[in-house]
């Protein structure tokens, strides 16, 4: 008998019937022998119907108030499965994040987890009851408040608690068989990857690959958790995220990422000199806006440019701060362009080849897509393009680095099942 954390997404319990499937999936494990803790996420478009719901009322809404509004989503998807459940004979019990004391900072909309209390879970799981956890918030563990954990948090829940419980394995369940190459979304023929590594998939997921949220795979390399992300609606294998040392085969580039979700912000004609691009970035940190690539030109006669990206959700407060301080260390120009977007290769194979960014500008060019930002790492290579060229330049760099997929997938899968 295992403890085994699943998680479920929003399209898996988009509607009722969605909601049974989902609860016939835990039965069959439940009647294994398991013991299952459930995490669910808000029911397909809730969120995004929510947070517009707030929108009509403000255009920057009170962030506490917010938080509590879009709990609401998952708050309802727990129970409405938890009724589900029951009627199949699960003694199922739902527990909002206060209540499964999902303890986190306060910062609303982005709160990080600090510990989980698990006793209450335990108690729980001791009972027999199959617990259901709603995904994505927490309680800030001074005041009481309900916080939310940022969107996609619903896979950082699942983690957390896979990581505290010492689960044997975190489900991810979702509406795609596992980690591809690139979105399947987007490239038909994106190959579904048996593994990939922590430290692969933390750069998939911060360079856009949304099918796990970035902090959750963050935790499970903290904590070692096992992830195997896998379909809801077949029962073929996924994929499993592991340390790297337990890879088998080490791929030179294993994923092609994009990310439509940042603006650049360019500063023309900045002087030279010590401390200013600290007095650009301190007002934009302090704002607790990331900031993604940046490039500064080699300087003509003592004036340079300097250009950066931050998520499109900032531009606007971070254009405005970078205006104020443009003008006190006399810059020329300041100007924002949101057309753009971000394609990205990743592999650990990266560490033993030369060659690959070469080859990586030589596809873009080949599509006559122009390179307008360029930023690498040990493991990845990223290339801001403008956003319209985006799935032309996935599909092109999924080509050239030999990842599409060689045989029919479904005639090679079905003998696993
Ligand atoms: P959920 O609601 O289950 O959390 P998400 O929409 O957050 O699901 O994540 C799944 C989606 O991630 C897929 O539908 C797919 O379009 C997208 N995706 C992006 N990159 C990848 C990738 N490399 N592998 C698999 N899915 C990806
Ligand atoms: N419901 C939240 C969102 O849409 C959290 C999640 O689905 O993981 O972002
Ligand atoms: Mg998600």
């Amino acid at each position: 008998m295992a403890l085994i954390v699943q998680k479920y997404g929003g399209t898996s319990v988009g509607d009722i019937e969605r909601i049974k499937n989902v609860a016939r999936k835990v039965k069959a494990r439940v009647d294994q022998g398991h013991q299952l803790v459930v995490v669910l996420s808000a029911m397909a478009g809730v969120t995004n119907s929510l947070i517009a719901l707030a929108g009509e009322i403000s255009s920057d809404p009170d962030p506490r108030e917010l938080d509590v509004l879009l709990t609401t989503g998952e708050q309802q998807s727990v129970a409405l499965f938890c009724m589900a459940a029951r009627e199949m004979g699960m003694p199922a019990r739902s527990l909002m994040g206060f209540q499964a004391a999902i303890l986190t900072d306060r910062m609303f909309g982005r709160a990080r987890i600090n510990f989980v209390e698990t006793r209450r879970i335990h108690e729980l799981l001791d009972k027999g009851r199959l617990v259901v956890v709603a995904g994505f918030q927490g309680v800030d563990e001074d005041t009481g408040d309900i916080t939310t954990l940022g969107r996609g948090g619903s896979d950082t829940t699942a983690v957390a608690l896979a990581a505290a419980l010492r689960a044997e394995v975190c489900e991810i369940y979702t509406d795609v068989e596992g980690v591809f190459t690139t979105d399947p979304n987007v490239e038909p023929k994106a190959r579904k990857l048996a593994q990939v590594s922590y430290e692969e998939m933390l750069e998939m997921a911060s360079l856009g690959a949304k099918v796990l949220d970035i902090r959750s795979v963050a935790l499970a390399a903290k904590f070692g958790v096992r992830v195997h992300v896998r379909s809801t609606f077949t029962d073929r294998e996924g994929t499993m995220v592991i340390p790297e040392d337990h890879i088998d085969e080490k791929l030179m580039v294993s994923g092609v990422a994009y990310n439509k979700n940042e603006a650049r912000i360019k500063v023309r004609g900045v002087p030279d000199q010590p401390g200013v691009a600290s007095k650009l970035f301190t007002p934009i940190s302090q704002a607790g806006i990331v900031v993604d690539v940046i490039i500064q030109n080699t300087s003509a006669d003592g004036i340079t440019d300097l250009t950066f990206t931050v998520p499109k959700t900032d531009y606007k407060r971070a254009l405005e701060l970078v205006q104020q301080v443009a003008q006190t260390i006399g810059a020329r120009a300041v100007r924002g362009d949101t057309d753009i977007a971000k394609v990205s290769i990743i592999g650990i194979g990266m560490r033993n080849h030369s060659g690959v960014a070469t080859k990586m500008f030589e596809t873009l060019a080949r599509e006559n897509i122009n390179i307008q930002m360029i930023n690498t790492s040990e493991i990845k290579i990223s290339c801001v393009i403008e956003e319209k060229y985006t799935e032309l330049a996935v599909r092109a760099l999924h080509e050239a680095f030999g990842l599409a997929q060689q045989n029919e997938p479904e005639a090679e899968e079905v003998s696993r099942v």
